[in-house]
């Protein structure tokens, strides 16, 4: 019954060339997203093709982040007759209300030489299909249950109506590069998400403390990332960090209530490290304030100061209820909860500082050799690379 699929983008606060490379993104992102379609760009618009294929056109656009909604259309022909047009709309008007409900007819006319205005088509139109609706169908033009839009352009005349909402944000690729910690639990791969909801491109940076947190953790972190390209344009780069000998000097040269805090500056300056040289200018995690020992802001503050790099939590005000509820959303959630051990929860102290002082922190820190244990950790690391789920 449809022919196109009209996609529909957030332009506020759009201008000059930010627009265009915003579109050209969103374009790009589609163009993956449906590799065997063409996509039209016209009247300032974009439309996809449909072949009997509306479902799943629909759902391989859903995590295209930039789209806001998706119409699909009937399209007439421009020379056709009325009765075309009035049997469309009425086709549309069952499917968006099949139960019956209020409607209303708008109009565009692009193209003038069509021989009616844009108000008389509305109500040709509508006054033509009102016999063959029934009683349970009224006109109500102030607050109408659906509506429908015809638009005349020369090429054609399009009626459209049922709006899909779709997962807005900014195309992936318009907001820079960030690097996200994703350890295996519920709250990284969450806040990785909403990363990329911004346009943000990621690569992923895990902490792996082998032998004492086993290959099975790590499986579960690749998993997350494989769900996680889901969202990304393409696939998606898993920096696996050696962390066990920056583990145990931590342990060796620190006092004991501290471990986390020492932990969690070093997670950072690789973090920072592996940003730097992968061209990315944020680091993102999915601290969320209050949750655990770590995550106080006196901890947020020691911890911080040991890179210059910009940390973004976007989960820093959520609470767990909220986190778990999206991360059911984005499907990451049944990998998080299976049994893992993270290198956070190996050596962990009975009693965390939870106010650390940045003093003390920098104090213990002078008898570690933070570069060549950074460096050393590095040579021990790799990249896996987490192909897009097709
Ligand atoms: P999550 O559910 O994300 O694991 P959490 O509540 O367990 O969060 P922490 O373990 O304190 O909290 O970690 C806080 C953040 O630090 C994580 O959200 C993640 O961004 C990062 N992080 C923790 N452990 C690792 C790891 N092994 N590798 C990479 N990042 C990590
Ligand atoms: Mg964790």
């Amino acid at each position: 019954m449809y022919q196109l699929l009209l996609l529909r983008y957030g332009e506020l606060g759009l201008k000059g060339k930010n627009k265009g490379s915003f579109i050209s993104k969103l374009e790009d992102n589609i163009r993956r997203a449906l590799p065997d379609k063409e996509i039209l760009s016209t009247w300032g618009r974009l439309w996809v093709p449909l072949d009997h294929d509306l479902e799943e056109t629909v759902a391989r656009l859903k995590n295209v982040f930039g789209l806001y909604s998706v119409s699909p259309v009937i399209e007439c022909p421009r020379d056709g007759k009325l009765e075309d047009i009035a049997d469309a709309c009425e086709k549309v008007l069952r499917s968006s209300l099949p139960q019956g409900g209020t409607f209303k007819i708008e109009s565009r006319r692009s193209d003038k030489t069509f021989p009616l205005t844009s108000p008389e088509l509305s109500k040709t139109a509508g006054s033509m299909i009102l016999p063959r609706m029934g009683k349970k169908y009224r006109v109500d033009v102030h607050d109408p249950e659906a509506r429908i839009d015809i638009e005349v352009r020369r090429e054609g005349i399009y009626v459209y109506g049922e709006k899909i909402p779709m997962a807005g944000g900014l195309p992936v690729g318009t907001g820079g590069k960030g690097v996200v910690m994703l350890s295996g639990g519920i709250d990284s791969p969450v806040a990785a998400y909403m990363a990329m909801k911004r346009g943000v491109k990621v690569e992923m940076i895990h902490f792996h403390s082998f032998p004492y947190t086993s290959e099975r953790a790590k499986e579960k972190v690749i998993d997350l990332a494989e769900v996680l390209t889901r969202y990304a344009n393409a696939g998606i780069k898993l920096h696996v960090i050696h962390f066990t000998d920056i583990q145990m000097a931590i342990r060796e040269k620190c006092r004991e209530e501290y471990t986390i805090t020492m932990l969690r500056r070093f997670m950072y300056r690789i973090a920072e490290k592996v940003a730097e040289t992968r061209g990315a200018s944020v680091i993102f995690s999915g601290e969320s304030v209050g949750q655990v020992a770590s995550q106080t802001v006196e901890s947020m503050y020691a911890i911080n100061e040991a890179i210059r790099m910009p940390v973004l939590r976007p989960l820093c005000c959520f609470d767990k209820e909220e986190i778990v509820a999206l991360a059911q959303k984005i499907g990451t959630f049944d990998i998080s909860i299976r049994p893992y051990e993270d290198c956070c929860t190996i050596f962990l102290p009975e009693y965390p500082k939870i106010r650390p002082k940045l003093e003390d922190c920098l104090k213990m820190e002078e008898s570690l050799d933070i570069d060549q244990l950074i460096d050393d950790a590095l040579a021990k690391s790799y990249i896996l690379h987490i192909k897009k789920e097709s």
